[in-house]
């Protein structure tokens, strides 16, 4: 087999409209806006990666354009762990590892993982070593603040008797007592054979979070996402220590090592680790594995609508519950979207991440911005790719610092 190197990278926008508005304790949304890499290669494949966010998805996509497809193109697609070594440690560390330019290398990696499953012509979840065909979801498409009581109540009771079990709705309005009112409503309204899970968005302060818990265990709540600021690990774990509803979160963590403080604080009980948030499948991978080998339940957020979470919680062998969030939203700009019915997944067989967006999306959702194109010719006259192939890595190896200084000097 010759080698195979990436020979174009492309990147353009989709915004695609909710079926209705919906609000949660920080944001009020009507689009769902995904910025698309595509990796094409000269073995004739395209591997994709996407994100998904509510702003900032040109930033995203300006990342990749300017620092890291000049990374990519001549490379062999296959090197996934020293690309992403490569991109992660390049000059964007000073602005990486969190936000922007991580959720860039994210969609770069998901691509190549796209590639790997592809070219090995089996779905991703096989290639990681499939244990589950089908996954439970719990379905979090509802239950929104701005919706009012009765619509909430009739929202939610939709839910179950579309055939879910576990659903979830959000908390963290400005008044506590309110929010008390409409959880015991929707209780009532639900029963208790339904496990109900609440989430604040990060609204409460250590104090509400503090008061609030026995309540929310008196409504045997499933579990209480993002109480506190997602950076506060501390109030996190004193939190939990105190609180019999476990906790949740990780759709605002964004790498390996934050994820191992919370985990090693006894801060958090479920971790919704979200390949679009940390630097894609790799890091994924890393951390779902950090967190099993603790006994932590993997119960990754959907920012990627379900597309590749469904892989990895299959290929990881979740124990139970092998469950991921169901969240429909942009289905229509899939190749292939995930299958649910009546709350139960059946993984796809195609070759392949789940990550292909359909021919027609650009036309259908694109936001008029004309995309972008990396090719091998372009990369020529690009200044800032002069060398970048060639660059040492900037991280010395164990060996280089115990090597004797006469070596060094070499
Ligand atoms: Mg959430």
């Amino acid at each position: 087999m010759t080698q195979p190197k990436i020979e174009r990278v492309e990147t353009y926008l989709l915004w695609v409209p909710l079926s209705r508005p919906v609000a949660d304790s920080i944001y009020y949304r009507t689009h769902w806006h995904v910025p698309v890499v595509e990796i094409y290669t000269s073995e004739g494949l395209v591997g994709t990666g996407y994100s998904g966010l509510w702003a900032g998805e040109d930033l995203l996509s300006q990342t990749i354009e300017r620092y890291i497809a000049p990374l990519l193109i001549g490379r062999d697609p296959r090197d996934i762990h020293k690309l992403w070594t490569d991109i992660y440690w390049s000059p964007l560390h000073w602005v990486g590892r969190a936000g922007v330019a991580h959720m860039a290398l994210s969609m770069v990696d998901v691509a190549l993982w796209d590639l790997a499953a592809q070219r090995a012509e089996l779905p991703l979840w096989r290639l990681l070593g499939a244990r589950h065909s089908q996954l439970q979801t719990y379905n979090t498409d509802g239950g929104w603040l701005n919706f009012d009581l009765n619509t909430l109540i009739e929202d939610m009771s939709g839910m179950v008797e579309a055939g879910w079990n576990r659903v979830k709705m959000k908390i963290g309005g400005p008044d506590p007592l309110i929010d008390l009112r409409r959880m015991k409503e929707v209780r009532q309204a639900l029963g208790w054979d339904i496990t109900l899970m609440v989430d604040v968005n990060q609204k409460w302060d250590r104090i509400t979070a503090q008061l609030m818990a026995p309540r929310l265990s008196e409504l045997g709540i499933g579990w209480l996402e993002e109480p506190l600021h997602p950076d506060d690990i501390i109030g996190h774990a004193q939190l939990a220590a105190n609180c019999s509803v476990p906790i949740a979160l990780g759709e605002n963590v964004y790498n390996l090592e934050t994820f191992a403080a919370f985990i090693e604080m006894k801060a958090v009980d479920i971790v919704q680790v979200d390949v679009t948030r940390v630097a894609g499948i790799t890091e994924w991978l890393r951390i779902a594995h950090l967190a099993q080998s603790q006994s932590n339940w993997v119960v990754p957020h959907a920012g990627d609508m379900c597309q590749i979470h469904q892989h990895l919680v299959a290929g990881i062998g979740a124990d139970k519950p092998a469950m991921i969030e169901y969240l429909p939203w942009a289905t229509e700009i899939f190749e292939e979207p995930v299958k649910v019915e009546r709350g139960i997944l059946t993984l796809p067989e195609t070759p392949g991440a789940s990550s292909r967006i359909r021919s027609d999306a650009r036309a259908r959702f694109g936001n008029g911005d004309s995309g972008f194109t990396m090719s091998v010719a372009k990369m020529a006259g690009s200044a800032y790719a002069a060398g970048v192939n060639q660059a040492p890595d900037p991280k010395p190896s164990s060996s280089d610092m115990f090597r004797p200084p006469s070596d060094k000097a070499q």
